[in-house]
């Protein structure tokens, strides 16, 4: 029997340990922290061996193969000694995707990762697909793959997850776009995040798919310096594209193989420019697999978007409250504050990953009128923004933070909780944030 060792028992560890169990490998599980209650369970009830707050290296270095969650570092000794030693460490997708032959369509990025595989998903399932969606969003592929057979697999895919691959291909593989996120884990070089994020494509023919933004410039040189044998569906906000996607006056233009559909976009459920990019990119996916030109135009429009991204909470005295609390770096921000269209005060801050503001001072200048800065240390934004607005205040409390807002904010302008930055430093993690934010504003 040969040797499975999982490191690491979060969902899509337990995912690939269910999947092993399943496809008749010998399981370990070895998780260097506690393991949560919920998912000891699922290991007692499928009799798989494990271990927490400690890795056993004599059981752990006898493996066929290592399924390593995408929170542990390539650095790890542990990590490290697996491949000097030769043994195959690998993702979850890697090990889930050999169990599979449905068509997978893989969705990594920087932003608008979860939004645009909420979407593909919902659409494809409109036009009655029998999809599935997982990855870092729900159940974990591997779990879904020992579930039940699907014929199409929407995956929200980390890049995390992709350094892992070794031979995965998605059919259909999307880009959304490629800003600095994430660079610890990179050795601070961008270059190393943008080649882990274009792994996607690494093992896709021409008869594979890689629809992608053609306005980021990242992502444009990138392609433009490295041959990739995927054919190209571009989509573009500004530019006329013959093959992919594009807008103009309020239309989608998708062309695939001169098929070509338009669709209006007044009506569509998401606001703001990032969010027709995700549509287009949705939709360009839909396209391919001939779902109908009104099957898309209706699912774009009755989309109910995730929670924590622009979300809009309640109207209170003319006011609307915003909740854009997944917004974790500068440009998820940048997007929330241009589809902004009246004045906003303007709730940021957090954990600093290294930000540079500059990028938003034009909307700040243009929208904000107040800024409530939350987090422990507030020194960078009063640094950046202490002469562009008239009311910068801070606090350190979510409540407060709201019934500031709430006092500056008069009828017909806009609280937006769009922080720019991590939440660990007053919150256990962005879901937390955006929860505190929802329930002062009920409170009010
Ligand atoms: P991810 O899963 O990649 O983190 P989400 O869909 O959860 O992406 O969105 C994260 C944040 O980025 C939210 O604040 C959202 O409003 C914003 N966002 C969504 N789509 C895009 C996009 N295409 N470009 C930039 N920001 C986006």
């Amino acid at each position: 029997m040969k040797r499975l060792v999982v490191l690491g028992a979060g969902e899509s560890g337990v995912g690939t340990a269910l999947l092993g169990k399943q496809k008749g490998y010998e399981v370990f599980v070895s998780d260097k922290g506690k393991i949560k209650n919920k998912y000891k369970d699922v290991l007692i009830h499928n009799e798989i061996e494990w271990e927490e707050q400690q890795h056993t290296e004599s059981k752990i270095l006898n493996a066929y193969v290592v399924m390593k969650s995408p929170g542990i570092p390539d650095k790890v000794a542990l990590v490290q000694k697996l491949v000097s030693n030769n043994i195959s460490v690998i993702s979850e997708i890697e090990f889930a995707a050999n169990y599979t032959k449905a068509n997978i369509i893989g969705i990594t990025g920087s932003n608008g990762k979860t939004t645009t595989t909420m979407l593909t998903h919902h659409i494809l399932k409109h036009g009655e697909l029998n999809v599935e969606m997982g990855g870092n969003i729900g159940d974990s592929f591997a779990k879904q793959v020992a579930k039940q057979a699907h014929d199409h697999y929407v995956l929200e895919i980390s890049s995390f997850q992709l350094d892992g691959i070794k031979h995965f291909k998605p059919h259909i593989a999307i880009i959304t776009n490629i800003t600095p996120d994430h660079l610890d884990r990179y050795d601070y070089k961008f270059e190393n995040y943008i080649a882990s994020k274009f792994r996607i494509a690494m093992n896709q023919t021409k008869d594979d798919y890689l629809i992608y933004d053609a306005d980021d410039e990242v992502i444009v040189n990138h392609l433009n310096n490295h041959n990739i044998q995927s054919t190209l569906l571009p989509f573009s906000l500004t530019k006329k594209i013959e093959q992919g996607a594009y807008y103009k006056n309020k239309e989608l233009i998708i062309t695939i193989d001169n098929n070509q559909i338009i669709m209006p976009t007044t009506k569509l459920a998401l606001e703001g420019k990032h969010n027709v990019k995700n549509a287009m990119a949705a939709s360009t996916v839909a396209h391919l697999l001939k779902i109908r030109k009104n099957t898309i135009r209706e699912s774009l429009e009755n989309f109910q978007g995730a929670e924590h991204r622009l979300e809009n909470v309640l109207r209170i005295n003319k006011v609307q409250y915003i909740n854009d609390s997944k917004a974790t770096n500068v440009n998820a921000t940048y997007f929330a504050l241009e589809s902004m269209d009246s004045p906003t005060v303007w709730i940021v801050g957090g954990e600093d990953k290294g930000n540079n503001y500059k990028e938003l001072f034009p909307f700040v200048n243009e929208k904000v009128k107040a800024i409530i800065c939350l987090g422990v240390d507030n020194s960078k934004l009063f640094e950046s923004f202490g002469n562009m607005v008239d009311i910068i205040v801070e606090t350190q409390f979510m409540s407060e933070a709201v019934k500031i807002a709430y006092k500056i904010a008069e009828a017909g302008d806009n609280v937006l909780l769009s922080p720019a930055c991590a939440s660990f430093d007053l919150f256990e993690d962005y879901e937390d944030r955006g929860r505190q934010f929802k329930e002062s504003v009920r409170k009010l």
